[in-house]
């Protein structure tokens, strides 16, 4: 037997609510059933022991105990740069710089959640977030809205760098606003650097629309270059993506000072 709990698909990927997903697994526990979470389609799956999964099955995966409460109360606006039908830089061997910039941050997702922070996605999987091909000002501006919208404490996007010269590497965070913003950025911009191990290209000024017309402390991170084949390797590989997300979430938590 199993039970869905079916969430309604919504443009903003405001999910399940975690108190939600958390009860479910406690009633799940006393039950001897199985619990899975689908976030992408915000579906809840309770298994009795007996049943077994058909083939078609979508990736789902197990709720995540809380391991602390420290971001409780906070909410975190990630913006994995680029997306469906902009591909962002693509990397001398093909890796495409939305598809990092999405791994990176789905992981950062789950690191936040598990603290206790509400975090709103941007976009949570490969596809434009106004529209495939629209105008850059629109695009940009369908994520600042969500931002703005949810009134989040901070906003980080993420992205990759790229330079015609291959050579050129290493890590930068830009700020547009002051004070707030430097010193979110010069956080993440540390405990990336330190992370990674990449050249510390140092927190700059950057009038990026997205961290200029956001009304948060919003920082823009290019993690590594993706025009460089070694830190391309590093952008792809599921460990450099882990490192990433990592060090950008212990940065944010310096931020917060918890
Ligand atoms: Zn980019």
């Amino acid at each position: 037997m199993r039970i869905i709990i079916d969430g309604e698909r919504v443009p903003v990927n405001i999910r399940v609510n975690r108190d939600l997903l958390l009860a479910l697994k406690s009633m799940a526990k006393t039950l001897h059933w199985r619990i899975r979470y689908d976030a992408a389609n915000e579906v809840v799956h309770v298994f009795s022991p007996s049943y077994s999964p058909p083939v078609d099955q979508p990736v789902v995966s197990e709720i995540l105990e809380p391991e602390s409460n420290r971001l409780t109360g906070k909410v975190v606006c990630i913006d994995p740069g680029h997306g469906g039908s902009d591909p962002g830089a693509i990397g001398p061997s093909g890796t495409l710089e939305k598809d990092n910039n999405l791994a990176i941050a789905l992981l950062l997702r789950e690191k936040l959640e598990v603290n206790g922070c509400t975090v709103i996605m941007t976009r949570d999987n490969d596809t434009d977030v106004f529209g495939p091909n629209a105008l850059a000002n629109e695009e940009l501006g369908a994520r600042v809205d969500i931002a703005n919208e949810a009134g989040a404490d901070i906003f980080v996007s993420i992205h990759n760098d790229a330079f015609t010269n291959s050579a050129a590497a290493g890590t930068t965070t830009y700020h547009y606003g002051l004070d707030a913003a430097i010193n979110l950025a010069s956080h993440i911009q540390k405990s990336v650097v330190r992370e990674l191990g990449t050249k510390d290209r140092n927190v700059r000024f950057g009038s990026f629309y997205v961290i200029r017309y956001t009304n948060m402390p919003s920082v823009l991170l290019e993690a590594a270059f993706i025009s460089n084949p070694e830190e391309e390797l590093l952008l792809a590989s599921c460990d450099g993506r882990e490192r990433a997300a990592q060090s950008v979430c212990e940065g944010i938590m310096k931020y917060f000072k918890v």
